[in-house]
């Protein structure tokens, strides 16, 4: 499954950045767009391999911080020390709501939070390059919380 798109932009940002175009670096494109949700890069190492691919492991994170450059890809922190990336082609603009509990991961939107930074970039004469807007929380219910089921 190729992207089209997503191709040419990656094609055009590494020819600009004179960066060698090679086909390693696009088999690692494909793999995260096909990747659901938040990974790590060790993450996508693993299912590439699984898929017998022969890239690196210094390919795939190298290649996953171009795509971040060229904003294929987004680059999350969640607070616990390890950088999950995401693929930008699949779905729109969205933040973070984070169980601190169990890790659980829920996707926002919110036109309020959306215009923000743009709002506050705008007041204080700056322009936006990107934002993070991330919440920790506990599970309401306990029962959806894996924490707390993990422990009856
Ligand atoms: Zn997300
Ligand atoms: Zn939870």
């Amino acid at each position: 499954m190729k992207n089209q798109p997503a191709v040419e932009i990656f094609k055009l940002f590494l020819k600009n950045g004179k960066n060698r175009i090679t086909s390693e670096r696009f088999e690692v494109l494909d793999a995260v767009i096909e990747y659901q949700g938040h990974f790590g890069a060790d993450d996508l190492y693993i299912q590439m391999k699984n898929r017998k691919s022969s890239v690196s492991r210094a390919t795939v994170y190298n290649t996953l911080e171009l795509l971040v450059q060229c904003s294929l890809v987004s680059k999350r922190n969640f607070g616990d020390n390890m950088m999950r990336y995401e693929s930008n082609l699949k779905k729109q603009k969205h933040d973070h709501l984070i169980c601190v509990d169990c890790g659980r991961i829920v996707e926002f939107t919110n036109p309020k939070i959306n215009a923000l930074p743009d709002e506050i970039c705008n007041e204080m004469g700056f322009k936006i390059e990107s934002y993070s807007f991330n919440i920790f929380a506990r599970c309401n219910n306990t029962k959806a919380c894996k924490h707390y089921k993990n422990k009856s």
